[in-house]
Order: structure tokens, then C-alpha cells, then sequence
């Protein structure tokens, strides 16, 4: 009967190359892709056309899993601090095997894979690290690095020659040559660069989040999707207002708007859309139309009239903005 094994997956040459050496040796490799706010959330919107289209891609099975709500209690306080910026790296990577293991049953797989190379990344990929993720995920002897397992201690599978280590490859170091010979050889093509797609390794990003986690302890996925989208201001007395700078932020603002927040756009010119989250003053109510203001295409001179919509206290009605925010208030509440 064929083996089958549950291969993280990325989206990224390295984790497919995993499926296609494991394949190579009879396996069955069957793709786990974790979804966050933080990295592959948008792709929740089109599940089956985007796991039967890659999968097809790579010939690969592929199913996408939602680990949001572990992984937003881990990432405030992550056991093993972060990368370079707020990339919880490994903590987010056991969070992921404990998860593969969790469901390991419902796939009727045997053991665990991951597309890691020994010495890859300076923190998440030391051969020390990979011990760690193994042993405190609880998969000791279950996880197996296909890339790199010649360099790693022998895995289950290799003790009982369901893998063959001998026929792994044997890749280390941060250099991508072996990886490229070996997709040439597989004919993979059109792969994603390697380590995009997690915004907590943006420099920018990095910092609005951390300014989320410590104001509002109880903040949400969608505090944090929105939060990539348009500029951001935190106000005095804590409340958050978001601004589109083009249409399609514009949209996407307001869909991710909540019953709580308040939108604000200008009445009689064109103009960004505004949402004022966790308003804790009538007073925000104001500043959030000056800077609506400062951001309309009018002249700034002029009176300029906002549209305030609250979908909770049912209302609706348009203030006079006294004057738009100033350039050094705006650098004062950015973040
Ligand atoms: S870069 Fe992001 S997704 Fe990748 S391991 Fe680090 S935290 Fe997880």
C-alpha cells in the first residue's frame, strides 16, 4: 500500500521540491498550505479554484488550512521571540507541525515533511533549530526534511526504508543552485520567489502590527487584514482611522469595515474613504473628517463637508470639517 506523507507547503520551489522527491520514492505527497492574516488569507476566497489549479501546476494535491486563531494567540508573545522583524519564525513553524500531526489520521499519512535546508535562514533553518521544531511540535522521528534529511538524523521512515535517504539530495547552505537543477529536472517553472508572501517580515508592516498588539489587546483578524491596506493613524485617545489612497483600497476598506466602525467620506468632492475604528471620543469623529479632508483632491481653503455613516447607531449625516489636518499632525498620529 503507498505511504502518504503530509508536506507543509508553501508555495515556494523548496516545498514543492519536498512533494517531488518524495513522490520520486513512491510517496504520496499530500500539501498542507496554512493560511494566516499574515501570509496566504486572501487565497481563503478562492480555495477550490486555487488548490485545483496549482495542484495542477505541480501535479500536486494540495488542501489550504486556516490556522488563524492559534496562530494570533502565538504571535504576541511568541516563545522563541521573532526573526529580523515581527516573524515569529519558529514558533510559527511548530505551530504548523503540531497542526500536520493533529490531522495526520484524516489524510491516512505516516509521517510529516518540510521543504527546510539546513543553514537556509539564519534563524528558523540552523540544524539546531530544525531539532527544536521537531522535538517541541511533538513529531520527533516523524519529520523529515527530504532536502536536507542526509545531514539530519535518520527519521522513521528512513530507519524502516520507506524513504531511501540515500537517494535524497543532499542540499545545505543558502545558495539556490541545487534547487534549480533539481526544478529543472522535475520541469517546475513558474514558481513564486523564495520567502514571499509572509508580511511579517516587512519592515512597515511589521511595526503597525506591533503598534496594533500593544493598543488593543483584543484585537482581531480583520484588524489585522485591514491593516495592509491604505495609511494608518492612531489617535490620542486610542481610536485607529484608515484611508483608502485609490479606489480599489477604497473598496476594500469598506468591505472589511465592521458594524462598529465609522465610515467617513467626503459629501460633495471626490475623496478617500475613511473608517474610524474603536472610537473612544466625539472628538475623533472630527479629526477623522480632518484628515479625510486633507487627503480630498479640493481646495483646501474651502469648507469641506463629510459623510458620516455608523451602521450600529443607525446613522447618518454630514458634519462641516473645520479645517483639514496638518501635515505635522499627520505625522504625529501616522503609524
Ligand atoms: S516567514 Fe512568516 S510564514 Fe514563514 S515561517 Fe516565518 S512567520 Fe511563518
Amino acid at each position: 500500500m503507498q505511504t502518504n506523507c503530509l508536506v507543509l507547503f508553501s508555495g515556494g520551489l523548496d516545498s514543492i521540491l519536498a512533494c517531488k522527491v518524495l513522490e520520486e520514492q513512491g510517496i504520496r505527497p499530500i500539501a498542507l498550505q496554512f493560511v494566516s492574516p499574515f501570509f496566504g488569507h486572501e487565497l481563503l476566497g478562492s480555495r477550490d479554484t486555487y488548490c485545483e489549479k496549482t495542484g495542477q501546476k505541480y501535479g500536486l494535491e494540495i488542501h489550504l488550512i486556516d490556522i488563524t486563531e492559534e496562530f494570533l494567540k502565538m504571535v504576541i508573545d511568541p516563545p522563541h521571540g521573532y526573526g529580523r522583524y515581527l516573524n515569529p519564525c519558529i514558533d510559527c513553524k511548530i505551530l504548523m507541525v503540531k497542526k500536520a500531526l493533529s490531522v495526520m489520521k484524516d489524510f491516512g499519512a505516516t509521517f510529516i515533511a518540510t521543504g527546510e535546508v539546513v543553514g537556509q535562514r539564519p534563524m528558523s533553518q540552523r540544524k539546531d533549530t530544525l531539532r527544536i521544531i521537531e522535538r517541541q511540535s511533538g513529531a520527533e522521528g516523524l519529520l523529515l526534511r527530504p532536502l536536507s534529511a542526509r545531514y539530519l538524523p535518520r527519521t522513521l521512515v528512513e530507519k524502516k526504508g520507506i524513504v531511501r535517504r540515500e537517494l535524497l539530495p543532499a542540499i545545505s547552505g543558502r545558495g539556490r543552485k541545487q534547487q534549480m537543477k533539481l526544478a529543472g529536472r522535475y520541469n517546475i517553472h513558474g514558481y513564486p520567489a523564495p520567502a514571499g508572501g509572509c508580511v511579517l517580515t516587512d519592515p512597515i508592516l511589521s511595526e503597525r502590527f506591533k503598534k496594533i498588539f500593544e493598543t488593543w489587546p483584543n484585537f482581531t483578524k480583520v484588524d489585522c487584514i485591514a491593516a495592509q491596506t491604505g495609511r494608518h493613524f492612531l489617535l490620542n485617545d486610542k481610536s485607529w482611522v484608515m484611508v483608502g489612497r485609490k479606489h480599489a483600497e477604497n473598496l476594500r476598506l469598506e468591505s472589511l469595515s465592521l458594524p462598529s466602525d465609522i465610515l467617513i467620506k467626503p459629501a460633495q468632492v471626490p475623496g478617500p474613504s475613511c473608517i474610524l475604528r474603536y472610537p473612544s471620543s466625539h472628538q475623533a469623529i472630527e479629526i477623522a473628517g480632518s484628515i479625510c479632508a486633507r487627503y480630498c483632491k479640493h481646495d483646501q481653503r474651502l469648507p469641506f463637508k463629510a459623510l458620516i455613516l455608523s451602521q450600529c447607531d443607525n446613522l447618518s449625516k454630514t458634519i462641516l470639517v473645520k479645517r483639514p489636518a496638518t501635515d505635522q499632525e499627520l505625522k504625529k498620529w501616522r503609524f
